[in-house]
């Protein structure tokens, strides 16, 4: 797969109105959904499940910060919703799920796709359950990273992430052989806002309240898949990819 169609999820990350490139096709496409605390490594995992797999890595706060670096103005509600996003705060429910509706067609993806970061509460779950049924997409599986606590604010409060690329680094667990710039692309790294300690004590409140309660939501359907999330992306994405062989058995798909 090339890097620019690795990259490209236009209709995701702008709206509807933009075209993908159409990615390609896969007999059996993956949906999956990831959970996790924040700074588990959902993000890179997606990342390397989508080049693994084909399926489109479809992040809610990728399309939040992609509408801080937009052209044009936001709109009041998107306005909102970087404020929220700003102090580490869950956006409310209404706005995610109309910004996730108007995206809807992307579920359609002819490669699968692998959301990252959504749902986050257990209105939001459901809403997607509901729409996913409608439209006879079966998840695959709910892939739940697990990590203790002190782990987690440690990945979060030394992750830089490039401009460009939006590759992750940590600054000792997986530093960028170029310093503050980016081993992939040469962008420079920078620290999300929402990375910062007083944000971070905010999202880790959020995800106990209201993203936890998902784990039981997905564990009564039977989609649930916990992996352990420590030690390196690499070793934690063979759990998964193993995880995966043996609760589908799509040896095949996996192989290619
Ligand atoms: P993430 O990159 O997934 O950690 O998301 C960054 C921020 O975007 C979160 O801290 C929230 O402020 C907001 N956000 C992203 N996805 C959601 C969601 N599904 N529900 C509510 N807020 C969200």
């Amino acid at each position: 797969m090339s890097e620019q169609n690795k990259n490209d999820r236009a209709a995701w990350l702008q709206g509807p109105a933009a075209e993908c490139l159409i990615p390609e096709a896969q007999a059996n496409p993956w949906r999956l959904v990831l959970l996790g605390a924040p700074g588990v490594g959902k993000g890179t995992q997606a990342d390397l499940l989508h080049q693994r797999l084909g399926a489109c890595h479809l992040s809610t706060g990728d399309v939040f910060r992609a509408a801080t670096r937009t052209d044009c103005s936001p709109s009041p509600a998107m306005k909102e919703a970087l404020e929220y996003m700003r102090r580490g705060a869950l956006v409310p429910d209404a706005t995610v799920w109309e910004m996730v509706r108007e995206r809807s067609s992307c579920f359609r993806c002819r490669g699968g796709f692998v959301l990252d970061g959504f749902p986050r509460t257990l209105a939001q779950a459901e809403s997607l359950k509901q729409l996913l049924d409608d439209e006879k997409l079966p998840l695959a599986a709910v892939v739940n990273y697990e990590l203790p606590l002190h782990e987690i604010v440690d990945r979060l409060s030394g992750r830089r992430t490039c401009e460009k690329c939006k590759a992750v680094f940590h600054v000792t667990g997986q530093p960028s052989q170029s310093g503050d710039f980016c081993d992939r692309c040469g962008g420079r790294l920078f620290q999300r806002e929402d990375d910062r300690p007083e944000s971070v004590t905010v999202r880790m409140d959020a995800y106990e309240r209201s993203t936890a309660p998902l784990i039981q939501f997905y564990r009564d359907l039977g989609l649930l898949m916990p992996i352990a999330a420590d030690g390196s992306p690499e070793k934690i994405f063979a759990r998964t990819l193993t995880a995966l062989e043996a609760r589908l058995n799509w040896k095949a798909d996996l192989a290619s």
